[in-house]
């Protein structure tokens, strides 16, 4: 080991150092995109959406100046615009299908989602990082395509996220290819995103990990009088839907209790450390669900496709102003308007998905054939994989340990071989193993399967 980040070492055995969590220093680069994120122009954004007036996926198409029709083609601008900066490297486009009637759809319509694809500067490294917002609207009636339909935290909030995002790293460069994406049609069942899912697996994307932003701008709720613009949920689901349908696959997460280790948990326990890493005053709380009771959202595509796909919505969400037309019935508002939207919390949010995006962009792959040997009965713990099989090298690995009990993980090891033996028994601790770069970027933690 030559080079370092780490500042204090605890020598192990075995070529294992093992080190508290405050050790790590973030990355200044990062930390500088972070500080770019600009809730003025997030609110500018939201407000600019909402001056279409109804993005409801049946709404206008041909108006300039309202309905879904020009508010597409003004993320579509704006992006582009965004991506003049990025030297050629920043692609827009739409990605458009019609979608048949059915459903919450009245008559067969064309959808257009909105791609901004920032190539990674790695030909070999195939990665591909998504973050996405629907930009559609609805009211009570989610066939009602005419009304006002704000949908400023539902979910502007989280366009405008995917946006700026990508305004601020249009000119940044990540050896892995980051999507920022604008979807339509959620409201009507999730159209758009599906859209994307199914295109994503049929042409072999290499999507490592997809973060949806629904419902990220709203912080005082109104049923409990509780405020909190410190708290992001994010909802992660335990059993991958493709192994659900696969019986092996069952025995094996019933037999050692893998149910609580699915790459999404991973990827959702990743966005609280490294998000808390970056941002001050946040809290990342895990949900262990894959989205909230009666609802759902565009991670679940991702998901049912076999890709890694959490969801992050504010703590308290105010049900007065979500999919409802604006009034005021008995002095109380309805709707979903600008003007109760928290720039500042979506900020807050937009800067814990850029500081996750980034980390995992600019770190190497995931280390690969991660396996615990379980060929005799030991105490300790043996572990071997390989390293990724494209894209940089990585400078080590940490393996990472809790407590079976545990919702995080709770030591770290650096090691710069391919293997490790531990002085913990595989028996009463969860494993895993990440790549991680000289800077200390972090890949996904890889959960070990055993081995001979
Ligand atoms: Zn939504």
């Amino acid at each position: 080991m030559k080079k370092t980040i780490l500042s204090t070492f605890i020598f192990a055995s075995f070529n294992v150092f093992a080190f508290a969590q405050t050790t790590i220093k973030p990355d200044l680069q990062i930390s500088k995109m972070v500080d770019e994120v600009s809730a003025k122009n997030i609110e500018a954004t939201v407000r600019k959406l909402v001056s279409f007036k109804s993005r409801n996926t049946l709404s206008d198409t041909t108006s300039k100046t309202t309905g879904i029709g020009a508010a597409r083609n003004w993320i579509k601008a704006e992006m582009e615009r965004y991506a003049a900066a990025s030297g050629g490297r920043m692609k827009v486009e739409f990605d458009t299908f019609t979608q048949p009637a059915g459903g919450r759809i009245d008559k067969p319509t064309v959808l257009k989602n909105v791609l901004a694809i920032l190539k990674g500067t790695d030909p070999n490294d195939t990665r591909i990082y998504m973050v996405s917002g629907h930009y559609d609207s609805r009211v009570n009636d989610v066939m009602n395509a005419n009304a006002f339909e704000p949908g400023a935290v539902d979910d502007a909030s989280g366009t405008a996220l995917s946006m700026e995002l990508a305004r601020v790293m249009a000119t940044k460069s990540f050896p892995a290819t980051i999507i920022f994406m604008t979807v339509a049609g959620e409201e009507q069942g999730l159209n758009g995103s599906t859209n994307v899912a199914k295109r994503a697996k049929a042409e072999n994307w290499n999507v490592d990990a997809m973060l949806n932003n629904d419902i990220v701008g709203n912080t005082y709720g109104m049923e409990t009088g509780l405020k909190d613009n410190r708290s992001i949920r994010v909802f992660s689901d335990g059993v991958p839907s493709v192994a659900a349908k696969d019986e092996k696959a069952i025995a094996g997460l019933i037999a050692l209790g893998g149910e609580n280790d699915s790459p999404s948990r991973q990827l959702a326990r990743y966005t609280k450390e490294i998000g808390e890493r970056y941002v001050a005053q946040l809290d990342v709380k895990l949900i262990y669900r894959r989205d909230r009771y009666l609802r759902g959202g565009d991670q679940t595509p991702f998901l049912l496709q076999g890709f890694t796909a959490v969801r992050f919505t504010e703590m308290n969400e105010d049900f007065n102003r979500q999919h409802q037309d604006v009034r005021k019935e008995k002095g109380i508002d309805y709707g979903d308007v600008p003007d109760a939207a928290d720039y500042d919390y979506t900020q807050k949010i937009a800067r814990m998905n850029l500081s996750v995006l980034a980390n995992l962009a600019l770190a190497p792959a995931e280390p690969q054939n991660v396996g615990v040997i379980t060929s005799g009965l030991t105490n300790k713990t043996a572990l071997k994989w390989e390293a990724p099989k494209a894209g940089k090298k990585p400078a080590g690995y940490y393996v990472l340990m809790r407590e079976t009990t545990s919702p995080y993980w709770e030591k770290k090891f650096f090691v710069t071989d391919t293997k490790a033996t531990l002085d913990y028994s595989k028996d009463n601790y969860f494993f895993a193993v990440q790549s991680v770069d000289e800077l200390g970027h972090e890949s996904l933690p890889v959960v070990p399967k055993p081995v001979r």
